[in-house]
């Protein structure tokens, strides 16, 4: 029986694959971009995050600490060279104020829950979502979801960066109904500079998937400065028509700041902080700009 990290289970949402959906958030990821929107689930460890705001003074955390890793009144509370991620604090603030990410949970525990939202996803053509983090870094727990969900006519849906060994997407590939497959850069050494590791994998990925007659959307958080200038447009426009599947279009995301609190919550930098948002105006030119060039683009709501 297969098991995972899992920081999240998150149902109803509406913007990760068709329909209403039930997402499963896994924790563990190749890549560090400098964007990422979900820092707690770069690592594959249990973490803590403090929120200050919401904390009550009352010292419970400090109490159960086996290691001294609270600070207790500091603005920073977790003393992150002593602290071993075993989450004690966090289970018993009864204010939120400490905020744990990840706990091992198996497939079919996962699948106990995801099923009971079955007649949300019959009447809106939704289903289950596997996300990150990247989640074929653990293709045995998704093709074990995927497989529990397929058996109970449940779709299925995986968003990944592709930067995983082919073997993963060769397992998962039979039990996934649609790929929302991540398209960052196309320059292998801007990949490099701005998520850690060039994009040499993740291009012959997306050629071998889209060769397979995969369901597949490429979307790509478009980050102004990085890859939203002509070079980087035609570039990826070109990659997607060499593919030769006049059905895969390309979904931008543009970049938001959701995911700041959360750095300053894990005490993490955010590389990105004080990036100014495009205009609609300026996202609407690229998505023309893609249309131009012969690759069928949308925006994410
Ligand atoms: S248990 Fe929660 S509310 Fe109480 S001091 Fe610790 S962080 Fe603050
Ligand atoms: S996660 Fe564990 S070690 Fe870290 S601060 Fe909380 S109780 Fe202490």
């Amino acid at each position: 029986m297969a098991t995972a990290m899992v920081s999240n289970i998150q149902g109803y949402s509406i913007h990760d694959g068709p329909g209403i959906r039930t997402v499963v958030f896994l924790q563990g990821c190749p890549l560090r971009c400098r964007w990422c929107a979900n820092p707690e689930n770069l690592s594959a460890r249990t973490a803590v995050g403090f929120l200050s705001r919401l904390c009550a003074g009352c010292g419970k955390c400090a109490g159960v600490c086996p290691r001294g890793a609270i600070l207790p009144g500091a603005e920073k509370r977790v003393d992150r060279e002593k602290c071993d991620g075993c989450a004690l604090c966090a289970d018993v603030c009864f204010y939120g104020a400490l905020v744990r990410y990840g706990r091992e949970r198996s497939a079919e525990e996962v699948f106990r829950q995801v099923r009971k939202d079955k007649l949300f996803y019959d009447a809106s053509g939704g289903g289950v979502t596997v996300s990150g983090g990247e989640p074929l870094t653990r293709p045995d727990f998704v093709a074990e979801l995927f497989s529990l969900c397929r058996g109970e006519g449940i779709a299925t849906c995986a968003e990944t960066c592709g930067c995983v060994p082919r073997r993963a997407l060769e397992e998962v590939r039979p039990l996934t109904d649609l790929f929302y497959y991540d398209l960052k850069l196309a320059d292998p050494e801007k990949h490099r500079e701005y998520t850690g590791q060039d994009n040499r994998q993740i291009l012959e990925n997306a050629a071998w998937l889209a060769g397979q007659g995969a369901q597949i959307l490429f979307r790509q958080p478009l980050i102004p400065g990085i890859n939203d200038g002509e070079g980087e447009i035609r570039a990826c426009a070109a990659f997607l028509r060499s593919l030769g599947r006049e059905d895969i279009g390309l979904q931008l995301m543009p970049y938001h700041r959701l995911g700041e609190s959360k750095y300053a919550a894990l005490d993490l930098p955010c590389l990105m902080a004080g990036t100014p948002l495009m205009a609609p105006e300026e996202i609407e030119a690229v998505r023309q700009r893609y249309e131009s060039l012969g690759v069928p683009c949308t925006v994410s709501k």
